[in-house]
């Protein structure tokens, strides 16, 4: 079915037809009748399905034009979350006369009064931000008609539902309400309950297996090598961008500061750096100028970062959904290899729940002409290995055909 056919305004759909947009995708076919329709939405999609289009096109083409008061708020999780929705929304919005605004912490406040006191249509923002703004009385919510609590569980897992239920306390109760989660904990259930009017769920593009472009393979590592196995890896894979995955902001730091020793050209990603070094960061990953990006799971989430070569996962994400959230910005079907996580003893625990969530297996390789030092993984990948360790069913692939014995004693096989 054609965009055309999904109750979209002219001036919408001239904007879709200047995205590019041919067909809708899933989420946007389910989607957006419902919203044209009126009703409240639950969604399970992740970022790639097109989910920003999927809630935006019908709400903006209900706004229409302009109005003094603010009609539509957007909740996102980050700061970097909301500038690119707010950019999204301005393209889609680009043959209409409505004005956002977006406002988040970590910048000053004189712009974001400006703008909203210039009387927007749109606000996209952080929660804690907002509340600020409103406590401050730079923007009301009276006249609120949508809401959209985007990427709800990752506001749970920053603390920011107390805030949420704070701004849905300024909001008319009569509105339209729209929620995007990858996961329903029970939290959200309870905010479901509270805060939507017989939503109408809908359950597309929550992938449970990575793409089948995707290679991705596990290299189990002795916790003091992982940083000399990341770096023999960059030296020998052919990558014109990489993403590498750390859990956590320090972690993170060490990893590119290493790497930058190394002569590499990298950027760093997490939620401890200033708006404006977040900003050149992924606009310098972006324009190719920073090969290498390393991020935590939090600040890239939902990022529009796609077409990468490789994705490097430092640390094994504690979320079976990271997992696949985070080797889905690679999906090259010619390269070996494309996603590559390091293991540790530790990991064995985590490892598993991603290989019983998606179902398989992730095989285990190790790296020619890496000088290992032994680690019990080795012993827990061979056949006949304890019960109960995750790599039980196969044996450890070597490259290059190198043995590893205990102690890092070497020899040929
Ligand atoms: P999202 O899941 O909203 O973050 O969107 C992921 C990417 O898909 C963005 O770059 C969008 O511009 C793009 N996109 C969304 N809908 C469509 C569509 N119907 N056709 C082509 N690209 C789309």
């Amino acid at each position: 079915m054609p965009f055309s056919k999904l109750g979209l305004s002219p001036k919408l759909l001239e904007g879709v037809k200047a995205m590019g947009y041919v067909d809708p995708t899933p989420i946007q076919l389910r989607a957006i009748p419902l919203i044209v329709e009126g009703r409240d939405v639950i969604g399970s999609a992740q970022t790639g399905t097109g989910k920003t289009a999927a809630f935006a096109l019908p709400i903006l083409s209900k706004l229409d034009s302009h109005q003094p008061q603010t009609r539509l708020l957007i909740l996102e999780p980050t700061r970097e979350l909301a500038a690119q929705v707010e950019t999204a929304i301005r393209d889609f919005a680009r043959f209409t006369d409505l004005k956002v605004a977006v406002v988040f912490g970590g910048v000053g406040y004189g712009k974001q009064n400006e703008a909203l006191k210039s009387g927007v249509d749109i606000i996209v923002a952080t929660p804690g931000r907002l509340l600020d703004h409103i406590e401050q009385g730079n923007c009301k919510l009276d006249h609120l008609q949508h809401l959209v609590l985007d990427e709800a569980d990752r506001m749970l897992d920053m603390g920011f539902l107390p805030d949420v239920r704070r701004i849905l306390d300024r909001c008319p109760r009569k509105r339209q309400t729209s929620l995007f989660s990858a996961t329903i904990p029970p939290a959200i259930e309870t905010l479901i309950t509270w805060a939507m009017h017989n939503p109408e769920t809908i359950e597309i593009g929550a992938r449970r297996s990575p793409a089948e472009t995707v290679k991705h393979v596990i290299y189990p590592v002795a916790d003091v090598q992982k940083t000399d196995l990341l770096e023999a890896l960059l030296k020998e894979i052919k990558y014109e961008s990489v993403i590498i995955f750390c859990r956590t902001k320090h972690g993170a730091d060490r990893v590119a500061n290493t790497l930058k020793r190394g002569n590499h050209a990298v950027a760093v990603l997490h939620s401890n750096r200033t708006q404006s070094e977040r900003e050149q960061a992924l606009q310098g990953f972006r324009d190719g100028r920073f090969e290498v990006l390393v991020a935590t799971d939090i600040a890239a989430r939902g990022l529009d970062i796609a077409d990468v070569s490789h994705v490097i996962n430092y640390d094994v994400p504690l979320h079976p959904e990271d997992y696949i959230h985070r080797i889905g910005r690679t999906g090259r079907a010619e390269s070996s290899g494309d996603a590559f996580t390091l293991m540790v003893a530790e990991d064995a625990q985590p490892v598993a729940s991603i290989e019983r969530f998606i179902g398989k297996k992730i095989e285990r390789v190790k790296m020619e002409k890496f000088d290992y030092r032994y680690t019990a993984l080795f012993e827990a990948d061979k056949p006949g290995a304890p019960q109960g360790f995750p790599g039980k069913a196969t044996a450890v692939r070597v490259h290059g055909g190198y043995h590893f014995a205990p102690a890092g004693r070497r020899k040929r096989r």
